[in-house]
């Protein structure tokens, strides 16, 4: 069942929402050549709970940290390790989820370190171009499969393959709730758009093919054929009518203009 979300329930939404997209903030500020995951992670948790949140991926399935982390041909749930560090070329997908008051916020940003090569630039350009056009049909009389479908069509004109065995979801007081919210799909289908419906949106699009596989350490989403992929994420809420987006990359991209290791695309 979809649980359609009070106009109180989506401003604790929206304050939840608000604490992930300045996390993703001071994550961006912390990126730099040469420092590791781990170290992201361990800030992005304390700067949670200092501020009254809980990190919800954190034991989430078994999931041993506060972000997914996913450079590169990674696609999501990459799990942040001392081992892994950041070098010059690299995108790094950084998802993260905040309980507070007994909601859930859940985005992501991808971030491109140093010099990255022309077709991945455009690779993470178009990824969040699809973001915003499935939120523009993100509205009342709309179905979830209008999202889908501009979402899709957007991502397979410039070439590239959509990921299918992923996909946005639902969001409240659980991190993952009715409806599913796919990046691919048909006009007109799927469950219908009405207000107060609150939905994480979040393409997650791959430069070569749409294939994907899970590496051993059971949790980390890679391309099939390693090329690289890019993913962003917004929550909404539907709001007289259209969508209200309760996230917000600001936070993430002022810290970017000022942190000469991240290009903005
Ligand atoms: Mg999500
Ligand atoms: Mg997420």
């Amino acid at each position: 069942m979809i649980y359609l979300k009070t106009t109180e329930e989506i401003e604790l939404m929206r304050i939840s929402a608000q604490m992930v997209s300045q996390t993703l903030g001071l994550v961006a500020s912390e990126i730099k050549e040469g420092v590791t995951l781990k170290h992201l992670d361990v800030r992005a948790e304390q700067f949670i709970r200092d501020n009254g949140g809980v990190p919800v991926f954190k034991g989430y399935g078994g999931f041993p940290a506060t972000l997914c982390l996913s450079v590169n041909e990674q696609v999501v749930h990459g799990i942040p390790s001392d081992k892994t560090i950041l070098q010059s070329g690299d995108i790094i997908s950084v998802d993260c989820g905040v309980i507070k008051n007994h909601f859930v916020g859940d985005h992501a940003y991808t971030f491109c370190c140093g010099d990255i090569a022309q077709e991945v630039q455009r690779l993470v350009r178009v990824t969040k171009e699809c973001l915003y056009l499935g939120i523009e049909q993100a509205k009342t009389g709309n179905r979830i499969g209008d999202v889908s479908y501009a979402i899709q069509q957007h991502a397979q004109k410039n070439g590239y393959g959509v990921v299918r065995d992923l996909v946005g979801h639902g969001l409240g007081k659980n991190l993952h709730e009715k409806p599913e919210v796919p990046n691919y799909g048909k006009r007109g289908s799927g469950p219908l758009i009405q207000n107060g419906l609150t939905i994480a949106i979040e393409p997650m699009i791959n430069l070569g093919k749409k294939e994907v596989t899970q590496l051993k350490d059971g949790w980390t989403i890679v391309t099939a054929d390693r090329k690289p992929s890019a993913h962003f994420e917004h929550d909404i809420a539907i709001v007289n009518g259209v969508a209200d987006i309760l996230s917000t990359f600001s936070y993430a991209e002022e810290a970017m203009k000022k942190n000469d290791f991240l290009m903005d695309i």
